[in-house]
């Protein structure tokens, strides 16, 4: 079991080389040319397909390659699900003019292909924006048209639903199946409709698990099964939440089987992403460990992804346990469909490599490499779902000794399984999906996403432009390319600049092991750092859990004003020799010290849940951007401070150079008591600017500990100190000292005025760089997504409790999906677990200290029509339950919540301008989301709000350095932005240096350049 739960992240070189091609080599060898003839059969076959089903060549003319077939995608996603005739005209006039519907239609092609393009041609045009058509007849045209066009495309689209829906509902879904003329098929229905995100629908899921396996029993000659996804069955299916699932989910998949197995239908589990692979293997260890499975009940299944690295593992540990418990199961071997998904999550969490293969041929191989080990089982029957023919001839050659079955998607493979048409012992299982087709959306884009891929063997089949020789070739002989890099690691997706963060998998078991052991040894006792040396003053204050308030962690003493002083004399006194250092030597230190950051990591996540209240994953965050901006700022910082020619007349030579300004102060909050403080930091170190260190009172033991971090990095200890205390106490005497040249402060509104004020005192102009908060909304119309947008809302709003500048305050939903989303919402909340930052499972903590919670805690009290869940919170510490406010406009909101509250609105569409004046009329700027599908409400949003950050069908926090700087606009913020190209420069000065080289002696350079 280990084996598959540690090799997660094995190289593919290593899986190739040590299983792979040892296990099937010799069979490759031996049958290669039998297997290439029967490809070349199957493809000819396909190849001469007619399909008789008009739609389905409607599908393969307008596939992915093409925009058009984009455009189709994009309108199929959300046409169906739109409530409001508005917004679907909308949709309808943002999508059809941008196709080429032209070049579609031509005498080759199907009658009803060249119908349909003229008509999509013909939509185009009547509904083109009519600022670029201003005639009365045109106006009179599209009013006229619109009704019917809108039904028109309302039911091409349902065509398009229906070629890959096998049926509007169970009871007949299983009617057409038992119709089906050809009884070599059989079938699997898939109940659609994708992860749950609340109780109510994982438990309607269930209900609808329950009567498929019911409605499919009533008459089942064929053998007919279900497909379950997990993930609906469930609305937290994430190894981190294993206790609960074993508690609440577990129950669920034993009933399922139990009725299954009772009824004599089989079910197979179908395989999600990879983050969920071992927690469904420890859950289907239980169905054997707790004997629910009968010795005569052999339709137990699940579906293995080839596509993983683990896929072998897999099958191997299940043959051990099949074998261990004499019990009979299938394994339904598919590649896998979240490929371009699993790429970008491993991206985005830095971690060591993929889960996945990055090569098509090392997929197809492994897809081999697994049916051999299929082969080798007595305990398991195959289903090889696949439409590939190398693949399908592979295994009809391997399998010529033994049972087994195919399987194909509905509305897919028709042609490729042609071949087949005539051979008795063929069996065939067709994944039929069922539901309506307002649920289509994910199973549909998977679906096209296959059809259109380059990589795809369907596509090549059809549109590749491939020969036959290429189509037939075996994956083996394509093994010279693995050394071609295509997809860089994810550590290396910034490279050739700097290295990704390195991030933390917490659905790995042994990352799980490591986090749940306690740390110790780590220092609680912080006070302030002049010159390297520990200042303490005469008394320590003690520190205790923001979520356990009367557990002690340590004890801080702040410095008094003596520390300060002697820090300041210090700093002066070795700011120009910092100024000077090379910068290869300054960014070298502050590389250094990213690594020991990351060397440190488990030991400052502990720290960030005890200090600052920060669930693990949220700490993690924390430090991979900090440890983003070291990197990141030592990179610009080399171009920066690389001196630049500039043009002019001959004879002079025009240099621009950069410095470091001299003393500078930065001033960080708690809430990221590690990105936002070395930021800013090494911000000014790097540029050469000696730095006072004021980090937030709150997390002054963090701040110790990283601080000590950058000493140890190499940071000559004069050259930066830091000061623990309260603001008000530190800062007068730094803002009044005259070698201060910048201030750099991330925290409230009003402590940024105060800041100012004070350095107006200044006989100079300090530069002042303020980051503030936010009333930061979050728009969704009606064409987006409900799950989605309740998804990404749940993370604006409730991670970190809340408690970031980025988080989302206020959603603005369009009037016609109010309802249905804010009942989704609340449906979401109920599943967030609060409680212990250290425990894995947590969602949600405490708030920082008495006095955020005393100003959350009032700001609810003042309205009526609030949501918080049932249950109890924990009995000591800061607890807020996140809640959710109703309000009737913008103006019920004055001022930034700095905690777990969401506060929504509805407005109508054709408000939807005046919506954004509203928001520009709070006057803060700094995150903004938008959800729709329609290009045009998208850029309405964009041109008219006044925001640093906005995000476009996602959830508006978690700014990545250098990707998505951060910082905002207005009451917001000063600008530049945080982990921007723009933001050293602004510590630094400029220098012209202009060099007449003439002067000594006459212009040699112009002279001996010349050519006769
Ligand atoms: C009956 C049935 C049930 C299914 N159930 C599931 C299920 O439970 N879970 C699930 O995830 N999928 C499931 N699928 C979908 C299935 O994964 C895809 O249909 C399948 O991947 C297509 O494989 P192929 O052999 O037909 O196509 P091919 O075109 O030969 O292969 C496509 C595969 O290659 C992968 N690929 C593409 N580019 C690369 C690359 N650069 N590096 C590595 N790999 C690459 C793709 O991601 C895909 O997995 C099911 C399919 C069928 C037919």
């Amino acid at each position: 079991m280990l084996e598959v739960f540690d090799n997660k992240f094995t190289s593919q070189e290593s899986i190739l080389n040590e299983k792979i091609i040892p296990c099937i080599e010799a069979f490759h060898h031996e049958q290669l040319k039998s297997i290439q003839e029967l490809t070349s059969k199957i493809i000819d076959s396909a190849k001469n397909y007619k399909t008789k089903n008009p739609f389905e060549k409607l599908i393969h003319e307008y596939d992915l390659s093409s925009k058009e077939g984009v455009v189709l995608m994009c309108l199929a996603e959300a046409l169906l699900r739109i409530p409001d005739n508005q917004t679907i005209d909308d949709l309808i006039e943002d999508k059809i003019p941008s196709g080429k519907w032209k070049d579609h239609i031509s005498n080759q092609k199907d009658l009803f292909v060249n119908i349909s393009s003229i008509a999509f041609m013909f939509s185009g045009k009547i509904v083109e924006r009519s600022e670029d058509h201003q005639s009365i007849f045109h106006n009179l045209l599209k009013q006229m048209s619109e009704p019917v066009l809108r039904s028109a495309i309302k039911q091409g689209i349902n065509i398009l639903a229906k070629q890959f829906v096998f049926d509007q509902n169970i009871q007949q879904a299983n009617h057409r199946a038992q119709q089906w003329p050809d009884t070599r098929y059989s079938f699997s229905f898939d109940m659609l409709g994708e992860a749950a995100l609340t109780y109510i629908d994982a438990e309607r899921y269930y209900q609808s698990y329950k009567e498929a396996i019911l409605a499919t029993a009533i008459d089942n000659s064929k053998g007919n099964s279900v497909s379950i996804k997990i993930s609906a069955l469930y609305p937290r299916y994430e190894r981190n939440k294993l206790d609960a699932c074993m508690k609440e989910l577990l129950p669920k998949i034993i009933s399922l089987v139990a009725l299954a197995q009772e009824h004599k239908v089989d079910i197979c589990l179908d395989a999600e992403e990879a983050d969920r692979l071992n927690l469904s293997l420890i859950l289907i260890e239980k169905l054997f460990e707790q004997k629910i499975l009968s010795e005569e009940y052999k339709g137990f299944g699940l579906a293995v992804q080839a596509y993983q690295k683990r896929a072998g593992n897999v099958i191997q540990y299940l043959n051990t346990i099949t074998l261990k418990y004499q019990r009979k199961i299938n394994i339904r071997l598919v590649k896998g469909a979240y490929w371009d998904t699993e790429i970008k999550l491993a991206q985005e969490l830095g971690v060591e490599d993929y889960p996945v293969f990055t090569k098509k041929f090392l997929t197809d191989l492994n897809y081999l490499y697994c049916a051999h080990l299929l082969h080798q089982s007595d305990y398991i029957f195959p289903q090889f779902a696949t439409h590939n023919a190398f693949s399908i001839a592979y295994i009809t050659q391997l399998f010529s000794d033994k049972p087994y079955e195919f399987q194909k998607l509905h509305g897919m493979g028709d042609e490729i399984y042609s071949y087949f048409d005539k051979q008795p012992n063929f069996r065939c299982r067709v994944y039929a999906p069922v539901g309506g087709y307002n649920d289509l959306l994910p199973y549909l884009v998977r679906r096209l996403l296959e059809n259109g891929a380059n990589t795809s063997f369907i596509h090549q089949l059809k549109k590749g432009g491939k020969t036959q020789e290429e189509l037939i070739q075996s994956p083996l002989d394509k093994i010279n390319q693995i050394k071609n890099i295509e997809i860089p690691k994810p550590i290396d997706i910034f490279q050739p600049d700097r290295l990704n963060s390195k991030g933390t998998d917490f659905s790995e078991e042994k990352v799980i092991h490591q986090y749940s052991q306690e740390i110790k040894n780590y220092k609680n006792k912080a006070s302030s750092l002049v010159e390297g040396i520990e200042h303490p003053s005469s008394n320590y204050l003690p520190i205790y859990k923001p979520y356990a308030n009367e557990e002690l962690i340590g004890e801080v003493s702040f410095a008094n004003q003596t520390t300060v002083l002697q820090a300041l004399e210090a700093l002066t006194a070795y700011s120009s020799i910092w100024k000077n250092t090379a910068i290869e030597e300054r960014t070298q230190i502050i590389e250094q010290f990213a690594d020991q950051l990351e060397l440190h990591t488990h030991e400052l996540v502990y720290l960030c849940a005890i200090e600052a209240g920060k669930t693990y994953k949220d700490g993690i965050a924390d430090i991979r951007e900090a440890v983003d901006f070291c990197r990141y700022y030592a990179h610009q910082a080399k171009l920066l401070f690389t001196k630049k020619i500039l043009p002019g007349p001959t004879g002079e030579l025009n240099e621009l150079q950069i410095k470091g300004k001299g003393l500078s102060l930065v001033i960080s909050p708690w809430n990221f008591p590690v990105a936002i403080f070395v930021g800013q930091l090494v911000a000014n170190l790097v540029c050469g600017n000696v730095t006072i260190a004021k980090p937030a009172e709150q997390t002054s033991l963090i701040a110790f500990h990283v601080f000590k971090l950058l000493l140890k990095a190499g940071l000559p200890p004069q050259a930066s100190s830091l000061l623990l205390g309260k603001g008000e106490d530190i800062c007068p005497p730094i803002l009044h000292h005259p070698s201060l040249e910048n201030v750099v402060f991330t925290g409230s509104l009003e402590t940024a005025k105060i800041i100012q004020g004070q350095l107006l005192r200044q006989n100079k102009i300090v530069n002042l760089i303020a980051e503030t908060g936010g009333l930061n909304c979050l728009i969704s119309d009606s064409s987006a997504l409900t799950e989605h947008v309740v998804r990404d809302v749940i993370i604006s709003s409730f991670n970190s409790a809340g408690q970031r500048c980025s988080a989302c305050r206020i959603l603005c939903l369009e009037e016609n999906i109010y309802k249905k989303t804010i009942t989704m919402l609340k449906g979401a909340l109920d599943c967030l677990a609060i409680g212990d930052p250290t425990h894995l499972s947590t969602d949600v903590a405490s708030v920082i200290d008495q006095a955020a919670f005393n100003k959350i805690k009032n700001h609810i009290k003042k309205f009526n029509n609030f949501y918080q869940s049932p249950g109890e919170l924990p009995n000591a510490g800061y607890f807020i339950k996140p809640t959710i406010i109703e309000i009737g406009s913008l103006q019920d909101v004055s001022e930034e919540i700095f905690g777990p509250v969401l506060h929504v609105v509805s407005y109508r569409s054709s408000n939807l301008k005046k919506l954004c004046e509203d928001i520009n009329q709070l006057g803060y700027g700094l995150t903004l989301g938008i959800h729709s599908r329609i290009d045009h409400t998208i850029n309405t949003v964009i041109n008219t709000c006044s925001v640093g950050n906005i995000y476009v069908n996602r959830n508006i926090v978690g700014a990545v350095v250098g990707a998505q700087p951060f910082g905002g606009q207005g009451l917001s913020g000063t600008g530049p932005k945080a982990g921007g190209p723009h933001y050293l420069s602004r510590l630094c000065h400029e220098y012209s240096v202009s060099n007449n080289t003439t002067a000594m002696g006459g212009n040699a350079t112009l002279l001996t350049n010349l050519s006769e």
